[in-house]
């Protein structure tokens, strides 16, 4: 007898679902009873699925097909409450996912109900006290050969191993997480300041696989989808538009079965230009951010290799030509390396690159991690740049660092399960 093949359920279409249910003669209803059971209750066995009759159940068992969510292998709990959450898949693979309780700010001011949300609760002195606390992890004099050497403080280490006993987390002990989700096992972009470019590429995820990790965060922090506010951000490991058909398809999925609205949703790219107009004609869509990191091409390429593919001007003409909604801005990342790309006639170069664009600046102080041969940015030239932008009329903003003790924070997803001291 020949083995049945095995697919998950999880990260199937709609169409799809609909299909394998009238394959085994089962009523329309079935599906919406599945969907259900994946995405609402976010059952992890076919056993669980007591709305199906045992029948469908096994004719499902017998033909190959089974429910499962990543393994959360371990969990890193951070000072500021942030979670790095390790899971893994079937074939022994891993990525990282990250639950960050009130956000990071990086959606203020990008025209979205969350962006108001976050420029109202956004204040000058919020704005400094993120620098400060980036400046806490960063040696005051910066030898990028020696980031990220020694070790860590006993306290810092907390990984939580799957299974250990946990308390439920009280409700609304947060107003509006941001759960940042990983595309790819690695990423095969070589930006030189990220620790996920040292994986390489691994594998792209499955749709399912994406939409998995969410779930299991949701899971883990008892998230009831009508109660509580989440944002997602596709930050993660790996390069969205670079999986695009298994990314699109779970943001389909995360919206339309698991009931997280496109607006509350941000994909952030390192600027695969064909890719962005697909994006922008996609009828279902979240925000775009696009990572410049650099105002001209020479800087870029250094930076960023991939632009010596798609350069900035072609992926500026693509964002002009891009499709923006009703009050939607673009968002800019710029990851600030201190004496690098840093400095005011750097910030003037950007303004008039985006001059005329409706988009927004993200500030990110560089993360510090092993290997990451670039030093922190002072806090002066952070702000003297925000300072320059501002002035040009481009709303620009400094990201909160989240979980930088725990390696969770934007480019430090790199599978680290030692943790060591950052930036001395
Ligand atoms: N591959 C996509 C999305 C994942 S990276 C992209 O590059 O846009 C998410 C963000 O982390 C990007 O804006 C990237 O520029 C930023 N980043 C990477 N390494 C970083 C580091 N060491 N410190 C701060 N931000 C970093
Ligand atoms: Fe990949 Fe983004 Fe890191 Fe660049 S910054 S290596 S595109 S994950």
């Amino acid at each position: 007898m020949s083995q049945a093949q095995h697919t998950e359920l999880l990260g199937l279409s709609l169409q799809q679902l609909t299909e394998l249910a009238e394959q085994f003669g089962q009523a329309p209803y079935r599906v919406r009873q599945l969907l259900d059971g994946l995405y609402r209750q976010r059952w992890s066995g076919l056993e669980q699925f007591s709305t199906l009759p045992l029948a469908f159940r096994q004719q499902l068992s017998d033909a190959g097909y089974s429910v499962g969510l990543p393994r959360t292998e371990k969990k890193f709990v951070s000072t500021d409450g942030t979670i790095r959450y390790l899971l893994g898949f079937a074939d022994g693979q891993s990525v990282e996912t990250v639950w960050m309780p009130e956000g990071d700010g990086g959606e203020a001011g990008d025209g979205s109900e969350t962006g108001d949300e976050e420029l109202r609760e956004l204040t000058f002195s919020s704005q400094h006290s993120a620098l400060s606390k980036s400046r806490q992890m960063a040696a005051p004099s910066c030898h990028p050969e020696r980031a990220g050497a020694g070790v860590a403080p006993a306290s810092r280490r907390t990984p939580i191993a799957e299974g250990s006993p946990k308390a439920a987390p009280p409700r609304n002990r947060w107003q509006r997480a941001t759960i940042c989700v990983s595309s790819q096992v690695g990423c095969a972009v070589e930006c030189t300041f990220c620790m996920t470019a040292l994986l390489g590429l691994k594998r792209n995820l499955s749709a399912g696989e994406i939409v998995g990790q969410v779930l299991a965060v949701l899971h883990d922090q008892r998230v009831e989808m009508d109660r509580d506010r989440v944002n997602l951000v596709f930050m993660g490991q790996g390069e969205p538009f670079l999986n695009y058909d298994s990314f699109m398809q779970a943001v389909r999925l995360l919206v339309e079965a698991v009931g997280i609205p496109e607006s509350r949703m941000t994909v952030s790219t390192s600027g695969i230009v064909p890719r962005i107009a697909d994006f922008g004609a996609e009828p279902v869509r979240p925000k775009l951010a696009v990572s410049l990191n650099a105002p001209n091409e020479v800087l870029r390429t250094e930076v960023m290799p991939i632009t010596k593919k798609w350069t900035i001007e072609k992926l500026i003409v693509a964002l002009r030509e891009f499709p923006l909604r009703n009050r939607e801005r673009l968002t800019f990342e710029y990851v600030l390396l201190g004496g690098v790309n840093d400095d005011v006639q750097h910030a003037r170069e950007m303004a008039d690159l985006i001059l005329g664009l409706r988009a927004k600046v993200n500030l990110i102080a560089l993360n510090p991690g092993p290997e990451v041969p670039f030093c922190v940015p002072t806090e002066e030239s952070v702000l003297a740049f925000q300072g320059v932008l501002t002035r040009a009329g481009i709303p620009a903003f400094i990201r909160r660092p989240r979980g930088r003790d725990i390696y969770a924070a934007c480019g430090q997803l790199k599978h680290t399960t030692e943790l060591v001291q950052l930036g001395r």
